[in-house]
């Protein structure tokens, strides 16, 4: 064993029994999706280096110390997505989506960052994002927030609360930033070393702090909500407004970030405290500079990003597993000779009847092994064509979960038959 390979740390595998609840969880929130009217975009995972420097920005933890970068063949860099709004972007503006059009889009799919590996937290994990252009909300801002909800309700997630604030404009921010930096530098030795160092290069990261004496520190710091522009504070009123009327409830707290460079005015998460630090399981906000600052015509946009791992772990916390159904039909056949005559009779079912899940026993071996083998696939009933019923052009049928005999129908009848156990 000592020499056998292992997966890259952080990097899990979903092992089918695992399967159910992602896929469930995907479904789910790919039909709201439908619903709302929003279309699918499907993006690579890998990008040129300098996109994320661009739009994350330089100073933000995932371009310092979390993206998987390297040097192509070619001496280009290229890294590893570390999340999808700027793919979405540069894909939208490559393929001229935002002239004239308001997309609403969505993608998703596995994300890498180079963080500590723990519960929730992995170096490639699962998002569903979801981005708009050319808004100005806050219409979209309160429909981004609602389908947010509308996912959780029809996923069964309850105790999630929803936590919003605006970020107001860059100038606003700027403005803030002095007067936070001002009161903080003068405490500096109770800040911790993290919230030291972002203290010159990003200190409304600061905000977001876990620490307890950092924390203390920031109760008395000043507000955002002070420096705010009148335009991006009618905005978030009338964002309030909104979610007040859709009966959403919220709290505004006015520590809440993003980690990334590109937000302003509204930000969002939606936070359960049942998966311990890592509690935040959907955030999002509007980024009205973004498409502009790659190069872009000037346009508003918004979105949001689901952790997937966050949303199964939730759904599996209070549901259990989903049990991996068997199948419902195993079908055995007891010789070589009969291999072919089954796989062909396997799959006339399965084009015959819809939704037929049917199990060919590979391997050969005899009916008592394939009887365990079957009883051990969940199956709900086993086909067997062995000499007997070859001979006389009928197969056996057995109901593995109830006290009936096996018996046999002929092989013209066995559609029939089967749809009438299917329908009963
Ligand atoms: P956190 O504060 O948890 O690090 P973040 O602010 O870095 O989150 P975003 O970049 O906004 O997160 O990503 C949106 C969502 O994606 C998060 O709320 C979380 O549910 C999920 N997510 C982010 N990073 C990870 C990770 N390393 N492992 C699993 N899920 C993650
Ligand atoms: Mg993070």
């Amino acid at each position: 064993m000592s020499n056998t390979i292992q997966s890259v740390r952080g990097f899990n595998d979903l092992l089918p029994g695992q399967i159910a609840s992602w896929r469930h969880a995907e479904q789910v929130i790919a039909s709201v999706l439908d619903r709302f009217g929003y279309r699918e975009i499907r993006l690579p995972l890998l990008e040129k280096t300098e996109l994320f420097a661009r739009t994350i920005g330089e100073v933000t933890d995932i371009v310092e110390k979390e993206m998987y970068s390297f040097d192509d063949r070619n001496g280009e860099s290229l890294s590893l997505r570390p999340e999808g709004t700027a793919g979405c972007v540069r894909a939208c503006m490559q393929h001229g989506l935002l002239y004239n059009q308001q997309p609403r889009l969505w993608y998703q799919g596995p994300m890498f960052r180079h963080e500590r590996p723990q519960k929730g937290r992995l170096r490639q994990f699962h998002q569903v994002g979801v981005e708009v252009f050319g808004l100005e909300g806050p219409d979209v801002d309160a429909e981004l927030i609602l389908m947010t909800r509308h996912m959780l309700d029809e996923l069964g997630i309850d105790g999630v609360r929803l936590e919003i604030n605006t970020l107001g404009t860059s100038e606003a921010r700027t403005r803030y930033r002095d007067a936070l930096v001002e009161y903080l530098a003068a405490r500096e030795g109770e800040l911790d070393e993290d919230s030291r160092r972002r203290l010159s290069r990003n200190p409304l990261r600061i905000l977001d702090s876990k620490d307890a004496s950092t924390r203390m520190v920031l109760e008395d710091a000043p507000r955002l909500e002070g420096f705010l522009d009148p335009p991006s504070a009618e905005h978030f009123a009338a964002l309030r407004r909104l979610l007040d009327t859709a009966g959403i409830a919220y709290t505004v707290n006015p520590h809440l970030v993003r980690g990334l460079d590109y937000y302003g005015r509204t930000v969002f998460e939606w936070i359960t405290d049942r998966l311990g630090a890592q509690g935040t399981v959907c955030a999002g906000g509007r980024y009205d500079a973004l498409v502009e600052q790659l190069g872009g015509p000037s346009t508003p946009a918004v979105g949001f990003a689901l952790g997937l791992e966050r949303i199964v772990a939730l759904l599996e916390e209070q549901a259990g597993d989903h049990p991996s159904p068997g199948p419902d039909i195993y079908l055995m056949v007891d010789h070589g000779a009969r291999s072919g005559p089954g796989l062909v009779l396997a799959d006339r079912i399965r084009r015959t009847l819809p939704g037929a899940n049917v199990f060919m026993h590979c391997g050969g071996g005899s009916f008592k092994r394939q009887f365990k083998r079957a009883d051990r696939s969940g199956a709900r009933w086993a086909l067997v064509l062995g000499e007997q019923e070859a001979m006389e052009g009928r197969v056996g049928i057995k109901d593995l979960r109830g006290g009936r005999e096996q018996y046999t129908v002929a092989q013209a009848d066995l559609i029939g038959e089967l749809s009438k156990l299917f329908g009963g």
